[in-house]
């Protein structure tokens, strides 16, 4: 169904925009001077701009709305929490029912060892949490010296102080004195990057064995945790080799060290099952989540507390000094659960893992004839090509653009401009779908 048409004034909307908005990871300046589009509507896999123009959303939002836009049941939940109770707390000796029911939902379809959960109102703050939580973990058992956190190059772990300190992200540590002390990072499993002469497989191994070079660097001692997307999104969805993730996993478990694995885009289906965990067969001892939660209908997010962490937290802990105003926001936790019935009914999980994920790889194969394409990655519906200048048998051997012109951007400003978007990331062209995207659908985002 197509929406009815509303006549907007996008000058006015671009005037007051630039006039007063300033937009997040956005040149101000610049973006003044194109003029923003202004998003109207949405329904299904599509939105509608202020001019009528219907686009085809790649990236479900920002890797987020798994179930789609213009659910009713989702917005109906949401009123009628919203009249029942807007707002309460839950700092002082109170609770809510949606918070509570979702808190077992969410038990219900993680990995076994998480029986807790922690709510935060994103993935960001959800990164902060673990933070505080890891090294409270340790304090407790007392070992206070172990406060330094591992991650990775190129992560993505949100845009807080702490958040943006634990991914790896350099154009992001070169404003505000970033990352924040106690936090190192290592190389990415990024095989195009760093697998030169080395078969994937090996590749896996040698990258795992950075973070095991770190640990012994920094002293195992001082080593509270390892974090770690399943695979890198916006990285570019970075899918690491088959070895890395048990060698990851072996090298914590020989130094006793604590695995954060970090679902915020790999959630809630993306890649085919509840959690990027079970792909991978990560077994983490805290999890955060975001985005899909509520498929972006409300901000929410959190971490689910593994059994190893929760119990010292529990028993030894007292007071947890932590939290937040919208920890557990009966609206937000009502608008999750009804995502998480339409998931679970309407069966999109075992879809994308049976149909339309491999459907989505096989036209994402299909784009290697183009010339410009080089490689694809694919895991789930999350999906990546890489545009190349010239290419060759060996993908070590291909051209590859330069750096400074930009040719990822160039590429999604164009898609755009027809009707479909992608994000760049670098030379890597990126999509992300609705979880919901159809065979046919599938085929129109492909032509
Ligand atoms: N972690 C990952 C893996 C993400 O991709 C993101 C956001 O893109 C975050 C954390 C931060 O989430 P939020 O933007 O909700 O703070």
């Amino acid at each position: 169904s197509t929406p009815q048409q509303v006549h907007y004034n996008t000058e006015a909307i671009q005037a007051m925009d630039t006039a007063h908005y300033l937009h997040p990871f956005t040149n101000f300046k610049a973006l003044a001077n194109r003029g923003a589009q202004v998003i109207v509507e949405a329904q299904d896999i599509y939105l509608w701009d202020s001019q009528g123009k219907r686009i085809l959303d790649g990236m479900a939002g920002l890797w987020c709305v798994n179930v789609g836009y213009g659910r009713k049941s989702i917005s109906d939940a949401v009123y009628t929490q919203m009249q029942q109770l807007p707002f309460y707390n839950s700092f002082f000796n109170t609770t809510n029912i949606p918070a509570v029911e979702l808190a077992k939902a969410l038990v219900e379809i993680s990995p076994p060892q998480f029986k807790h959960v922690f709510f935060t109102g994103s993935g960001s703050e959800a990164n902060d949490t673990n933070l505080r939580m890891v090294r409270r973990y340790w304090d407790l058992l007392g070992y206070s010296e172990r406060h330094v956190i591992i991650s990775r190059h190129n992560a993505y772990h949100g845009s807080t102080v702490a958040g943006a300190s634990l991914g790896g992200m350099s154009a992001m540590h070169a404003q505000g004195s970033l990352p924040i002390p106690g936090i190192v990072h290592i190389g990415q499993p990024y095989y195009l990057e760093g697998g030169k002469g080395l078969t994937q497989d090996e590749f896996g191994l040698k990258a795992a064995s950075w973070l095991e070079d770190k640990i012994l660097e920094v002293g195992a001692d001082q080593v509270a945790a390892f974090i770690a997307e399943p695979l890198q999104g916006a990285g570019g969805v970075i899918i690491p080799p088959a070895t890395y993730w048990p060698e990851i996993q072996r090298i914590c478990s020989k130094y006793d060290i604590l695995l954060i694995v970090d679902e915020v885009i790999c959630g809630f289906g993306r890649v085919g099952c509840w959690f990027g965990s079970e792909h991978f067969e990560i077994k983490a001892d805290l999890m955060t989540f975001a985005k899909g939660v509520t498929s972006g209908y409300l901000p929410l997010g959190g971490v689910m507390v593994g059994d190893k962490v929760a119990q010292v937290l529990i028993e030894k802990g007292g007071d947890f000094n932590h939290g937040f105003t919208y920890s557990g926001h009966p609206v937000a936790c009502a608008a999750a659960l009804e995502n998480i019935r339409i998931l679970r009914e309407e069966k999109i999980i075992e879809q994308v893992r049976d149909e339309t994920g491999p459907y989505l790889k096989q036209g994402f194969d299909s784009l290697l004839d183009h010339p410009l394409v080089g490689m694809v990655d694919t895991c789930g519906f999350l999906a990546a090509l890489v545009l190349v200048k010239e290419k060759a048998e060996n993908i070590f051997d291909m051209q590859m653009f330069p750096k400074d012109l930009g040719v990822g951007q160039i590429c999604r400003d164009h898609m755009f401009k027809h009707g479909m978007i992608m994000r760049a990331v670098g030379n890597r062209m990126i999509v992300s779908p609705p979880l919901t995207m159809t065979i046919a659908q599938i085929d129109e985002m492909i032509a």
